[in-house]
């Protein structure tokens, strides 16, 4: 390599260019990639940008920023960051995640048109569609995308895209990207991959031919249980101009101070994620050696259905592990009022251990029907296992569970 180290900041990592990301591992682009330090001050880290407006040298002559709802050079600074690891070249970041499932929507659809949805999904991702882009003519078909016949099935019809969720929230399902993409495609519709419960350090959706990855930065991306975001990821230059134009339409926007903060908690990424995917295993090995544990489904057990499919598309087994204890839902209630240690909230992907019960928490307005149909039962127990030691978590779960 020839540049400066200077040059090299400039050119490649500051911009997140192709070249950059043929460059530099995931690991130095997670620290590096779309910031450099301050050229006025020296300052390391990316500035808050917290302004509204920005001065105009003249009329029509702007310096590339005009006002804080259409960019920000903080959140345009993640932006360069998210879209490298993806190994993409455009981003976009919304107040939260379900912000940028809104906005997707409203940039890719019209009343009439129909979208294919996996069942099994982030529950506010069914109400959207079912509450809200319902009344706008939008009409979802939630089906089991791991199967294949049921894909060929609904693109029978006319679809606008195909969103998909792998794993899912929180039964775990995989959905073969290539497979459910070339569906797609063969269809005439695009391939949305919601990559939140892996990040693109376990698994990277455009190698297998998804058009646009979305993001709740609030989880795994920013870590550390202190930020709600989203992010919108493309290889199209004109997707990407339809989202940036729904941004600015509709406000939706991730302030600075988020995105500041996401900026410094993704730089940990891949090591998280290993100590995340670490930590799971032991504990779902853990679980399915109890007595009192029904069932544990895991994509890093050998016992997981679908090992094969997680062995081929994902680098390791993530944080979230979904299990039911012997008796029922009473059981499974008594234990997530046990845990100490592990702490009872609707989130996931933080360094805290959360446990959460989908059917009352985050799945609750779900419809009972499609819950049972998703394999969401009332005892299911979703944990996010976190990067304590796992020894405290697996001496925390097993006090709750004898109790
Ligand atoms: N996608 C998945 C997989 C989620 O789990 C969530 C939230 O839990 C969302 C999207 C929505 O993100 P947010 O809560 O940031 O709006």
């Amino acid at each position: 390599m020839t540049n400066t180290k200077e040059e090299l900041r400039k050119t490649d990592l500051t911009a997140g260019s192709s070249e950059a990301l043929e460059a530099y591992g995931f690991d130095t682009l997670a620290v590096h990639s779309g910031t450099c330090p301050d050229p006025v001050t020296g300052a390391m880290l990316t500035p808050i940008y917290q302004t509204t407006t920005y001065a105009q040298r003249a009329v029509g002559q702007d310096q590339g920023f005009t006002y804080s709802r259409s960019a920000n050079p903080t959140v345009s600074a993640l932006e360069r960051r998210l879209a490298s690891l993806e190994g993409a070249e455009f981003c976009t970041c919304y107040a939260t995640g379900l912000a940028a499932t809104t906005a997707l929507c409203l940039a890719l659809l019209q009343s009439g048109d129909r979208v294919v949805v996996s069942q099994a999904v982030y529950g506010g991702t069914v109400r959207l569609f079912k509450q809200v882009l319902a009344q706008f003519g939008v009409e979802a078909d939630f089906i089991d995308t791991s199967d294949e016949a049921a894909l060929a099935d609904a693109f029978r019809r006319p679809a606008r895209f195909l969103f998909i969720e792998t794993p899912a929230n929180p039964t775990l399902k995989l959905t073969d990207i290539q497979l459910a993409s070339w569906h797609a495609h063969e269809a005439g519709a695009l391939s949305v991959v919601d990559n939140t419960l892996l990040t693109p350090a376990l698994q990277r959706p455009f190698q297998y031919g998804a058009d646009v990855v979305l993001h709740s930065t609030t989880k795994f991306i920013e870590g550390h249980n202190a930020t709600v975001g989203g992010a919108l990821i493309t290889t199209d230059a004109e997707l990407q101009e339809r989202f940036a134009f729904v941004r600015n339409a509709t406000g939706c926007i991730q302030s600075p101070f988020p995105a500041w903060l996401t900026l410094q908690g993704v730089k940990t990424l891949a090591q998280r994620m290993r100590w995340h995917s670490e930590n799971a295993l032991a504990v779902a090995r853990f679980l399915e050696s109890h007595q009192r544990i029904r069932r544990v489904v895991y994509p890093g057990l050998r016992s997981f259905s679908q090992y094969e499919l997680a062995q081929r598309q994902q680098r390791d087994g993530g944080a979230l592990i979904a299990f039911e204890v012997a008796g029922g839902v009473e059981a499974g209630v008594r234990l997530m009022n046990a845990v100490g240690l592990c702490t009872l909230a609707e989130n996931l992907g933080a360094a805290e251990t959360i446990i959460t019960h989908p059917a009352s928490m985050t799945h609750a307005d779900v419809p009972p029907e499609q819950r049972a149909a998703a394999g969401i039962t009332d005892g299911l127990v979703r944990l996010s296992v976190g990067l304590e030691d796992a020894k405290d978590l697996i001496a925390d779960l097993e006090r709750a569970l004898e109790q």
